[in-house]
């Protein structure tokens, strides 16, 4: 059987919207169209049923209780008012954040907003395998320190951070520990209790829910979070997060934590067949790949490789039926290389030839497989044509040697 193209692989950019989720969300458009927070009469009874159906639904994802749910806009909203939240309301005991390299921007540019503000944050680094020394944590904390934020799982190389260790440490040093939990929530086992988190920022499109609508736990207690609204108004979710619920798209979201929740076990498992079947099948068949990141702390459904003596922008265009992202982002005219890729060490030449896999639910081995094809057939193509691949299989040593270059 032919496969559909163009093929997507690119789930950790967004995914599909899972059709129980769109058939959850439809009677809130036309006929359950209230406002949640009108509580004079059925229209806005029924609308807020639906939005506490789907807090109940998220907080068990994740271990927590419905009323240390708020909704907002996306995790870019999640983290940024964890953030700013917690640096404005604790600014009297401390104005020191602690965070790392590798982090989503919504997290380092809220950062680097707040060192603007007379802030200091620390920017740990990573090992080579993507993950944060815990020793490095440790010795970043002072008594100023008033918040640890570093994510569940990354989201260009799928590594899982020691999250349980640093929110063992967080809690011993009495500081806040924030995470950003978007790439792992629905995907692996998440629990706010036993792995001491006091927020967590989430979004629904990550886990085939609609895009727009987010959501951050605040513990409420042991201890007890407190957080500076970003947005003033009417005082909706607790007084954290004014404005009218996105009441369809909560709904949509609830449903989604509801299947992913059911559905883990098996998923997780198929999809990691299918990300296992796709390196071994690559790795197999070309020498001189590079796999980016820890594999043992790995989400199951990401793959994230290097090929070595090929040009980036050729190998995309090679595989251009297929969705994927690489390891360079446009930045105005220039191609500049992945800087979670630099922060593990890996060199220019090579990120920019890196292409991140992120299978999804929705695809099917015969994808895993065509994609397997066309990853080969173009890395064995591009290759005839590099002179420095040749040379290595010779058996020169590319690194001593000298470059002639006027
Ligand atoms: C996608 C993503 C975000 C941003 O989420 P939005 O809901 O699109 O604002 C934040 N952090 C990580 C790790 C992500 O992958």
């Amino acid at each position: 059987m032919a496969v559909k193209l163009p093929i997507y692989l690119d789930n950790h950019a967004t995914t599909p919207c899972d059709p129980r989720v769109v058939q959850a969300m439809l009677p809130y458009f036309t006929e359950v169209f209230g406002n949640a927070a009108s509580r004079n009469h059925a229209f806005g009874w029924q609308a807020e049923e639906g939005v506490e159906n789907a807090r109940a639904a998220i907080a068990k994802l994740i271990g927590a209780t419905p009323k240390e749910i708020i909704f907002t806009s996306g995790a870019t909203e999640s983290n940024n008012l964890a953030i700013k939240g917690v640096a404005e309301m604790y600014r009297e005991k401390g104005n020191h954040i602690i965070t790392e390299a590798t982090e989503h921007k919504a997290v380092l540019d809220t950062c680097k907003r707040l060192e603007k503000y007379g802030y200091e944050v620390t920017y740990l680094p990573v090992q080579k395998d993507g993950r944060i020394d815990l020793d490095d944590l440790r010795k970043a904390i002072t008594p100023k320190t008033i918040l640890i934020s570093i994510m569940y799982a990354n989201n260009e190389i799928g590594v899982i951070q020691p999250v349980s260790e640093i929110g063992a440490i967080a809690r011993e040093k009495g500081v806040f520990f924030h995470t950003d939990g978007v790439q792992a929530a629905g995907k692996i086992p998440v629990d706010v209790q036993k792995d001491n988190i006091d927020m967590i920022s989430l979004t629904a499109h990550k886990m085939y829910g609609p895009k727009g609508v987010g959501a951050l736990y605040v513990r409420r207690r042991n201890p007890r979070v407190q957080l500076s609204a970003i947005l003033d108004g009417g005082g909706h979710e607790r007084g954290m997060r004014s404005g009218t619920l996105n009441v369809t798209g909560i709904v949509g979201f609830g449903k989604a934590s509801e299947i992913c929740m059911n559905e883990m076990p098996v998923e997780s498992a198929r999809l990691m067949k299918l990300r296992d079947r796709l390196k071994d099948n690559i790795l197999s068949q070309l020498d001189e790949v590079y796999i980016n990141g820890s594999m043992t702390h790995r989400l199951p459904h990401n793959m994230n490789m290097s090929f070595a003596f090929v040009e980036g922008e050729s190998m995309l265009m090679g595989i251009n039926d297929i969705a994927v992202s690489s390891g360079s982002a446009c930045t105005s005219a220039t191609l500049e290389p992945s800087y979670v890729l630099k922060a593990l060490g890996v060199g220019e030449d090579l990120a920019h030839t890196s292409i991140r896999f992120g299978i999804g639910r929705f695809n099917t081995e015969e994808e895993i497989d065509y994609v397997t094809g066309r990853v080969v057939e173009t890395v064995v193509r591009l290759r005839e044509l590099s002179p420095l691949y040749e040379m290595a299989k010779e058996g020169m040593d590319l690194s001593k040697m000298q470059w002639n270059t006027h």
